[in-house]
Order: structure tokens, then sequence, then C-alpha cells
């Protein structure tokens, strides 16, 4: 970014998802947040329309998160959760948690620190399941192509980017991947949306009968794949999904790290979409992005079926030193809390339509293939043509050139490749919407 200057150029970290060559340049380095914006160590402000990495949906300054943070460090500052011995933060949340999610009942929650985490236990759940049934040989999850489902081994493995398996010896062996239900991208001529769930419903199935239903265990999916670039399912899609998962008795698990708590205008995207999950994960907005923490919810038909195996073999071995972090505990009960008091979904609701009307006016645009979006939560893609089979040469870096005007005018949005995603605070005002939208406007103009 040519106007900031910084000592830090060259630094020392080796940093998640960047390039050597970026690491070489000067880093942008954030120093303080205040409502929907984040400043820079030179004192620039940029209304950060991704909160954080889409989890500050409180803002940047939200002092009653800060409060309970406090709080409970003069309190407890830690204490773990093994053995049976825990905190009340942990319980509170646990508890807060199966009320709030009501999208299919849920029995239990399982605390990690991260969305990857969430994930990765999610599969050692579905196979300590299959175990304790007597079938072994149920152990295959099917993923999505280009669903992001986080970092770790089995969570990369399940993402569906082939920048996150190459080099790394991913995917392992018991992830497949179906398609990615993209009706723009993939339909073909002619074909509806209903059509196309048709399709992939019926491709889905294919695979599990080639495979064999007794050795597929789970179906993992975002209700809204996040980071692949705010892909909405087309019509139909996890109704038929589900029917055909329900007939060969695979599982579904439902990734609402994103979607979770407001972000598309339903408390989770389980919600919005009709579905019944029988595990959901939850991370970053679970704390507004304040605290790590994460949580995997398990339903009865799951937890019985755990709980009554470690009586029989010992414990249920699995867990983490920070499951149920007292301090991130804290303040996602209160982050709960306060979505409740506000009552989020409405106040998602009153702007979306604005922000999504406000930035779909620009999809005319000759370098735009597809403005989409629900919710708080937008995409914009850039194609040659304005077509999905024409993407621009990757060397051409448009979606980047566009992030670095948006930053340029004082705004950060995602900046990865060919798609540039916006997913603000729910903070965000009249007034800074219409800003993101001016500011948006001059980029893109730039970028034509
Ligand atoms: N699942 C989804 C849908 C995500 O978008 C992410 C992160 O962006 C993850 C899982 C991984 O979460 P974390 O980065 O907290 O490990």
């Amino acid at each position: 970014m040519a106007n900031i200057t910084n000592e830090f150029m060259g630094h020392d970290m080796l940093a998640p998802f960047t390039a050597g060559w970026q690491s070489d340049m000067e880093p942008l380095v954030i120093e303080k947040s205040e409502g929907s914006y984040v400043y820079d160590i030179n004192g620039k402000k940029y209304l950060d329309t991704l909160s954080g990495l889409w989890c500050t949906t409180l803002g940047g300054s939200e002092t009653r998160l800060v409060e309970a943070a406090n709080k409970q460090l003069n309190t407890l500052p830690f204490y773990h959760s093994f053995w049976n011995r825990t905190t009340k933060p942990s319980l509170d949340l646990a508890k807060e948690l199966l009320n709030m999610f009501t999208a299919n009942k849920m029995a239990k929650v399982f605390f990690t620190n991260s969305g990857s985490e969430a994930n990765d236990t999610q599969v050692k759940l579905v196979w300590y399941y299959n175990n304790a049934l007597g079938r072994p040989q149920k152990k295959k999850i099917i993923a999505r192509a280009k669903a992001y489902h986080g970092s770790t081994y089995i969570s990369a493995g399940l993402s569906g980017l082939p920048p996150m398996h190459q080099k790394f010896d991913l995917p392992p062996p018991f992830v497949l991947h179906t398609e990615c239900p993209h009706y723009w991208a993939y339909h073909l001529p002619g074909e509806t949306e209903e059509e196309f769930s048709t399709r992939l419903a019926n491709n889905l199935e294919s695979l599990i009968l080639k495979e064999g239903p007794e050795t597929v265990a789970a179906f993992i999916a975002e209700p809204v794949l996040g980071a692949a670039g705010v892909i909405l399912p087309p019509a139909t899609y996890f109704d038929k999904v589900q029917a055909i998962l329900r007939k060969h008795d695979i599982l579904f698990i439902a990734d609402e790290v994103v979607c979770g708590f407001g972000r598309l205008g339903t408390m989770f995207g389980s919600d919005k979409y009709n579905i019944k999950p029988d595990l959901v994960s939850v991370a970053k907005a679970l704390s507004s992005g304040y605290m790590p923490i994460a949580a995997v919810l398990v339903s009865q038909k799951i937890s019985s079926v755990i709980l009554s195996e470690s009586n029989k073999i010992g414990a249920f071995c699995h867990g983490f030193t920070y499951s149920g972090h007292p301090v991130a505990c804290a303040v996602a009960l209160e982050a709960l809390k306060i979505y409740k008091e506000r009552n989020i979904t409405e106040v998602v609701n009153k702007i979306s339509q604005k922000f999504q009307e406000g930035l779909k006016a620009f999809a005319d645009s000759p370098i735009i293939g597809e403005i989409r979006g629900t919710g708080l939560a937008l995409s914009t893609e850039f194609v040659d043509n304005k077509s999905p089979n024409d993407p621009f040469p990757y060397e051409w870096a448009v979606g980047t050139y566009f992030g670095t005007q948006c930053a340029k005018y004082g705004m950060l949005v995602s900046s990865t490749g060919d798609h540039v995603n916006m997913a603000p605070s729910f903070t965000l005002s009249l007034e800074e919407l219409d800003e993101l939208i001016r500011i948006y406007g001059k980029a893109l103009k730039d970028t034509e």
C-alpha cells in the first residue's frame, strides 16, 4: 500500500495465507479499533467491511465485552474443563447455546478454540459414534468443492480449495468432495435453479452409491459458502440433499462458523435454509471475535451413544487445554446476551436491504460477473466478458487491485484473487453504509 510506511517490512512472522513475496513487502499493521473502523499504526482510518475475518459482529469497541473479560480475568483467569472439573461460564454458555439453536434439538456442547478445531472434532465425534455402533467401516466424510472448513489437517482436507491441498498431501483418503452448488457458475444452459439442485443432489447420491453408503458417515456444509465468495444455496438444494442423506443414514454437519449469530438475517444459517443438522460448528461471532472460542453442538442421538460408549471403555479422550476457557466463555456469554437484547437479526435485516441493493446496483460493470449475497454478507466476482467461463488471468490480480484501491480510500475488503468478500460489523450505520458504497464505486471505476 503506497502511502503506508512502517518498520515491519520483511517481518519475522510466517504469516497465514500469505505468500513469500507479500511478507517481503510492508505489512498493513492495525493498531486500534472503534465501532466499524480500524486504524493502522500511521493513524489512517479504515472502514473494516470484513469485521476482522467475519467475526467482530459487535464492532471493535463494545465495552460490555471488555468488561466481561476483565471481570472474569480478575475472578478466575483460567481453569480447565477436563475430568468433570469445569467453570461456571462454560456451563452457562453451553446452556445458552443449546437454547439458542432451535433448527434441530441439540443436547450437548463441546468447546474448542477455533472453527478448525471444531470441524476436526466433528469428524472425530462421527468416527467415535460409528465405532460405538459397531460399524467401523462407516467413516468417509463428504464435503463440497470450494468450501472452507479450516486449516488443521482434517478441516483443511474437508475444505474444497486446491491451494490448501497442494504440497500438504491433502485431502486425506477419507474425505470426498462433491460439487459446489454455485448456480451462476455451473448451471447448464436453460437449467433452472431447482433443476440444478436436482442434478447436484443426484450426483451426490451417485457418489454415495459408488462409495457404498455403509462407508459414508457424514456430509459437511456451510449453509452459505463464505470464504468461497458468499455462494447461496440454489432453490430446494438443502431439501434434496437432506432427503438423500436421511435415506442413506448419513449425518449432516452444519458448519455455521460464518453464518451463525445473525450474519444472514436469521440467527443461524440452518434457520434460513431449513437445515436440520445432527452436528453444528460455531465460532467467530460466538464471541464477536473478542476471544478465540468455538463450539460443537451435538444432537442427542449422537451424544447418548458417545457417552454410553465412553462408560464402557474409560473416558471420552478428546479435548484441548483451553476447551471452555472461562474468559472466552464469559465474553461469548455477554455477546449472546447482547444479540438477544438488541434483537440482532432485526438489526441486520434493517441495514442489509440497503447494503445488498446499494452494492448490487454496480452489477452492470463490465468487469463484474456476479454480485451475490444475503444479510450482511456479499461477494463481488470479477470476470471478463461477464462470463463465469472467462476468469481474468491470475497475473492481472483484478480483485487485489480493487482491494488496494479500497484501502487507499480508507476501506478494507477481502482481496483474494477474483472475488472480493464483504461482511461488515452489525454496528454499521446508514452513514457508514453510504461511505462504503461510495468507496466501492470509486475503487470499481479505478479498476475498470
Ligand atoms: N469454517 C468456516 C465456514 C470458516 O469460514 C472458517 C474460517 O474462516 C473456519 C471453519 C475455520 O475457523 P478458524 O479460522 O477459527 O479455525
